[in-house]
């Protein structure tokens, strides 16, 4: 009997490692939104308010597919590159974090068409040491509170990354993506544009967007400290954004 014990347990640990890589997209949800996921059932995600969500759809899509109507399984479909790491221009097409399943962003932080973004959001100080003055951030699965964490190790580093982050260009707006029906994730209020002026856009190279030129003029050691809290950044889009972090932990895990 005891030799048995002694054997599953090192199953077990042996077999953790394979466990983490095996994580599929429900599972990730789950973990970075303990508040709001109950449980992966039946192919769905079931949320804490009932609501149901597949985790794939069965479609093979395009990219433009993919961008315009996303299932949860869609939004990992580009692995984002480990925190820190250089910024090189991204393969064709490769977005990630840039597919958003709406159904799940609403479930979680409210659609902001019904006026129910607003009522969770707090003022976060931004770099207060440089005068960043103060931005709206969902107080919802931890946006806020990354936020705050984010700010703090910033302005903890060195003086020359002020003018990237002061004065910061908007947090919480609803609004839909320019010819699209998709609410932005500006309109979860979870995502911060900073720099404007040190910004670059896909669209000003070419609104076609078939063929793109990388540009960023972000530090990349600025992007790591946000990342390190659980956000993406835009310049590591082909469809880049130089100025865009979004509160995604999901795709950071
Ligand atoms: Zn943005």
């Amino acid at each position: 009997m005891s030799k048995r014990v002694f054997v599953c347990v090192l199953a077990s640990v042996a077999l953790a490692p394979f466990a983490a890589a095996a994580e599929g997209p429900g599972e990730k949800l789950a973990a970075a939104y303990p508040g709001f996921v109950d449980r992966v059932e039946g192919g769905e995600l079931v949320m804490k308010s009932g609501a149901r969500l597949k985790i794939d759809d069965g479609r093979t899509k395009t990219f433009e597919q993919r961008l315009a109507d996303p299932d949860l399984d869609d939004m990992f479909a580009d692995p984002y590159p480990a925190a820190g790491s250089a910024a090189t221009a991204p393969g064709k097409d490769v977005d990630p974090g840039r597919y958003r399943t709406g159904a799940f962003f609403d479930a979680v932080y409210g659609d902001c068409r019904k006026g129910e973004v607003k009522k969770h959001l707090v003022q976060v100080a931004w770099v207060p040491k440089w005068g960043g003055g103060k931005v709206a951030f969902s107080s919802r699965a931890g946006a806020a509170e990354a936020l705050a964490a984010v700010s703090k190790e910033l302005e903890a580093g060195p003086p020359e990354w002020k003018k990237f982050l002061v004065p910061s260009a908007g947090t919480y707006n609803c609004r839909v993506i320019a010819g699209t029906d998709r609410v932005s994730a500006h309109g979860w209020g979870i995502a911060v544009d900073v720099a404007t002026k040190y910004s670059d856009y896909w669209y000003w190279s070419d609104p076609s967007g078939r063929k793109v030129a990388y540009k960023n003029r972000i530090p990349v050691d600025i992007a790591a400290v946000f990342e390190r809290h659980g956000f993406v950044w835009g310049a590591r889009w082909y469809h880049y954004d130089t100025m865009h972090f979004e509160y995604r932990p999901e795709m950071l895990r």
